[in-house]
């Protein structure tokens, strides 16, 4: 499980900066490259700052300029945020005992909803995909 801790070691290394700020509503953090500065809004819950600074650091791991919300950078950012932050075998136990209960997977998996759909969307089936790739080439 990664923690705040984790990630925040991780932001030194990369030499990124963190601030925090009010950000307009809809809005979590951004990332700005050219100054390597994260801004996470201020008031965000605990489960949303940790998969929100992921998120971020994985722009500035990647040098990813401006954030197009359907570009390619940021389908990359989802992605990743989502496999690193989720454990396979934990979300399948949740997915067994929840069903298809979002809430209480991320709850259960301390996770926000968006990063359980974005492990459901991006994660998952390029696992599968490459699961099969493996069987067909033995
Ligand atoms: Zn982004």
């Amino acid at each position: 499980m990664v923690s705040v801790e984790d990630l925040l070691r991780h932001a030194e290394q990369l030499g990124v900066k963190l601030v925090e700020h009010p950000l307009p509503k809809g809005y979590c953090g951004f990332y700005l490259h050219p100054q390597r500065i994260i801004c996470l809004d201020s008031g965000l819950s605990q489960r949303q700052y940790l998969c929100t600074l992921q998120h971020e650091l994985i722009h500035a791991e990647f040098r990813d300029d401006g954030c197009s919300p359907t570009g390619k950078p940021e389908l990359r950012a989802r992605r990743e945020t989502a496999s690193r932050l989720i454990d396979l075998r934990e979300y399948a136990a949740c997915e067994n005992e929840y069903s298809n209960d979002l809430f209480h997977i991320a709850l259960e998996l301390d996770v926000t909803k968006q990063v359980i759909e974005d492990y459901r969307e991006l994660v998952l089936p390029k696992m599968i995909a490459q699961q099969h790739n493996f069987v067909n080439s033995r």
